[in-house]
């Protein structure tokens, strides 16, 4: 079997890895012209860590990873207004958590292909003859390349879904917030910071910082507005809209790198009935983008990964495979969504109200016996192993 994937991001990586197991050829075409080196801090749980458990990338994950010792929001003077252990994380999520920037996630899943795949970056696919018994495509580069089948993993704005299955904004749903994330070297910040996890305790604008092991610090923020254009100058808009946030934000802003090194997005989900259209298949952001809402886009893309592989794997037949696939995976995606979308103005409070409902709820939460319902919080109500997802009836 032949496969082109779009996309050498996690949901990318990760299918590589599957269908290179499968002694599939795989051609990776990345838009980059090489491995990320900025981002932001990704709290790794739910089923895509399951998942790397069963693609033996869990000691390296766990070696790439953070110990994060707490959790912190903190008001413009720099006191603590509600604190919370990361062992409380978890311990409810059974231990089953890593903290890990996004290009080591990345740096992670690519070692684990490397030499076994063909990862092709600054090359994108410029036309797709899609028919059902295969796919041929033309890159950006002027080759043309035939397979089986072709993955779209290129992310929440993916071009493989734009041409095969129709504009975004049949499936983007917009969420009111706009996100950005960069990483800055000062001592003074990550002195403050080391091993902690502080945000602002702020209402509709919201900033936070992790401390890195080699002394940088990463900075990501959140904010409220109904338009959901992105601005021209990422830089300007980080700085004029996190302008007033007193305590160590002035500082961060006056390190923000150009707007060519900052990460900046709209807060979105993509919602789609069908991820399969003949021979080209979706797959992480691309398909199902949860948003950072729902904490999980990461997890959710290697766990899509490994439902994908495991179908294609044990169901002869690369349709029914597909169609397979789909059929186990959207309602976890679906539920998924739900949760973050209800879980919106914890995240980030609309109203002074909402800000000390959230202080309250922080500090309820060391209280004992609630580890439960933080489990739950995290991982969802009824939780099914992925094996049972990817191999079970269900
Ligand atoms: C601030 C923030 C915090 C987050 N925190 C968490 C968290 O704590 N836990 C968690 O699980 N998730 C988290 N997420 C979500 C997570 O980062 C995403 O869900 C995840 O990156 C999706 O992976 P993906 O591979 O599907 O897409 P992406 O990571 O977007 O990768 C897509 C890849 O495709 C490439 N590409 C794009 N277009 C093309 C093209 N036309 N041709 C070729 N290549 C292309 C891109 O360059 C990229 O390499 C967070 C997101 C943000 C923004």
């Amino acid at each position: 079997m032949r496969t082109i994937i779009v996309g050498a991001g996690i949901a990318g990586l990760a299918a590589a890895q599957r269908l290179a197991d499968l002694g599939s050829h795989v051609t990776v075409v990345e838009r980059a012209s090489g491995p990320r080196n900025q981002g932001y801090m990704i709290d790794f749980f739910g089923p895509g860590y399951e998942a790397a458990q069963r693609m033996g990338l869990l000691a390296r994950l766990r070696e790439l990873g953070y110990h994060v010792e707490r959790f912190s929001y903190v008001d413009e003077h720099g006191r603590i207004r509600a604190s919370m252990d990361y062992q409380r994380f978890e311990k409810a999520a059974s231990g089953a958590i890593v903290s890990i920037m996004r290009p080591d996630l990345e740096r992670a899943l690519r070692e684990a292909v490397d030499g076994r795949v063909d990862l092709r970056y600054s090359v994108t696919v410029e036309a797709i003859d899609n028919r059902p018994d295969g796919v041929s495509v033309t890159l950006s580069d002027g080759s043309a390349l035939d397979a089986d089948l072709l993955i779209g993993a290129d992310g929440i704005h993916s071009a493989t879904r734009a041409a095969t299955f129709g504009p975004e904004q049949a499936f983007l749903r917009f969420l009111g917030l706009h996100t950005a994330a960069f990483v800055f070297d000062d001592p003074v910040v990550h002195d403050q910071v080391q091993d902690g996890f502080f945000l602002t305790d702020s209402v509709d604008v919201q900033m936070g910082f992790y401390g890195l092991r080699d002394g940088r610090v990463a900075a990501f923020t959140v904010h409220r507005t109904s338009d959901p254009e992105l601005p021209a100058d990422p830089r300007a808009a980080v700085l004029r809209t996190y302008q007033d946030l007193g305590w160590l934000t002035a500082r961060a802003l006056g390190l923000c790198p150009s707007s060519a090194d900052v990460y900046y997005d709209q807060v979105a989900q993509i919602e789609m009935d069908q991820w399969v259209n003949r021979r080209v298949v979706l797959l992480g952001d691309s398909a199902y983008a949860v948003s950072l809402l729902a904490g999980q886009g990461a997890s959710l893309a290697v766990a899509g990964a490994y439902v994908l592989g495991r179908q294609l794997a044990t169901t002869p037949d690369i349709d029914r495979a597909l169609a397979e696939y789909v059929r186990r995976w959207h309602p976890v995606v679906t539920q998924r969504q739900l949760i973050g979308r209800r879980g919106a103005s914890w995240f980030l409070p609309a109203s002074t109200t909402q800000l000390r409902l959230r202080r309250l709820a922080v500090t309820a939460m060391r209280l004992p016996g609630l580890d439960r319902w933080l489990g739950t919080a995290l991982v969802g109500k009824n939780h099914t192993p992925i094996d049972t997802i990817a191999l079970g009836t269900t």
